[in-house]
């Protein structure tokens, strides 16, 4: 195991120090200024890296890991007078206290990932420098769909999953475990944080079944998650990022939908916060009406709300793994707008008076 994470030297574990050190200089806030300020710190810190010749590692045609000073709000925001950072930074205290040292998995679902991934990217190291453990687990959706267009295969999905032949699992396995795991772990490494790219196949990260569904093709049902590959990489101070191919007993491919397997991994590491990152607010009442947001629903109405078809398409697994992890054991679990900037943090480090954005689905 440690033969395998020792190689990771383009972000030295010692940065971690370094960034930790710096931080106590810069981060502060009101409770979403906590987030602005330290979102900036990192975002600063990364455009120094950039023009230190550090490159992004992604050119794709959907999913674009832009560098930190193409002048993104982020590095607006990294103009914040310092007494404003450090304020944010104080007023996060009771927060970061509350999560230091928990375990936060975050699904980024790949419809949201098409906005400025590079953003949400750095919030996710953020946490990890900030002494969270985050997990991050990732879609890949719209990446997939242009290079399934490239080879002439049309995409297709049922009840919110998509249909998988074998040559579409070729597709996904390409896409997912090669070119959007590493540009996630390339830009978390450029910000500073060390991560390490994991599928399900490895280490037997996702033990899957593929499913009792010829319709559905080479998609795969977890069975059961091996957590001793994340746990060794929390240790060591690594991001874990995690691409949901798995593999049969046979060694073949399964395409898992991130969302089931974002929660399964909750559920195993006994997660204090799951958090799911997509391309819509939360759960709308009405999906064509942005400001018909259901913040709060426990476990009864959100099971409605999918009887009812309110919850329809992608937003079906979503809801329903929300309520797996939250019988597994997880504490709570929110739907939000991965495409909002800071998002993440403002959820994470939301009061009750600070005004929460998105959806959490809670024990009834
Ligand atoms: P991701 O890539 O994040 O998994 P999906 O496209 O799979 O995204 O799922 C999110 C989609 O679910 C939304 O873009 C929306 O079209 C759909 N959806 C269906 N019903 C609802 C609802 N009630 N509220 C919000 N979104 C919904
Ligand atoms: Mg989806």
């Amino acid at each position: 195991m440690d033969a395998f994470l020792v190689p990771l030297t383009h972000a030295p574990p010692s940065s971690v120090p370094a960034l930790a050190a710096s931080r106590s200089r810069s981060l502060a806030g009101s409770p979403g200024a906590v987030l602005t300020a330290a979102a900036a710190f990192a975002a600063a810190r990364s455009a120094r890296s950039a023009k230190r010749g550090t490159s992004r590692a992604t050119k794709g045609d959907e999913i674009k890991f832009a560098p930190a000073d193409s002048g993104d709000d982020d590095v607006e925001a990294a103009e914040l007078p310092l007494e404003q950072r450090a304020q944010a930074l104080a007023e996060s205290l009771p927060a970061l206290a509350r999560l230091r040292g928990s375990v936060v998995v975050i699904k980024y679902g790949g419809a949201a990932m098409v906005k400025s991934p590079e953003r949400t990217i750095r919030d996710v190291a953020l946490l990890g420098a900030l002494g969270l453990k985050p997990v991050l687990v990732h879609g890949g959706g719209p990446e997939i769909n242009s290079w399934l267009a490239k080879v002439g295969i049309e995409p297709k999905f049922v009840r919110g999953l998509r249909v998988t032949d074998a040559d579409t699992m070729e597709v996904v396995a390409m896409v997912l475990m090669g070119k959007v795991n590493k540009g996630i772990v390339a830009t978390m490494g450029a910000a500073g944080v060390p991560a390490v790219g994991l599928s399900g196949v490895d280490g037997g990260l996702l033990q899957a079944k593929k499913v009792d569904d010829e319709e559905l093709g080479f998609v795969g049902e977890v069975t059961g998650v091996k957590k001793d590959v994340l746990k060794a990489a929390l240790d060591k101070g690594l991001v874990p990022v995690v691409a949901t191919v798995a593999a049969d007993a046979e060694g073949n491919f399964l395409n898992v939908n991130a969302d089931i397997a974002a929660a399964a991994i909750a559920g195993a590491l006994d997660a204090e916060e799951f958090v799911l990152m997509t391309d819509v607010p939360g759960i709308l009442r009405d999906v064509k009406d942005a400001d018909s947001l259901i913040s709060e629903v426990d476990e009864g109405g959100a099971k409605r709300l999918i009887d009812e078809g309110v919850v329809a398409g992608g937003m079906i697994p979503k809801v329903t793994c929300c309520l797996s992890a939250i019988d597994d054991g997880v504490q709570a679990t929110h739907i939000i707008d991965g495409r909002r900037p800071h998002a993440l943090l403002e959820e994470l480090f939301s009061t009750k008076s600070s005004g929460k954005q998105g959806t959490t689905i809670s024990k009834c």
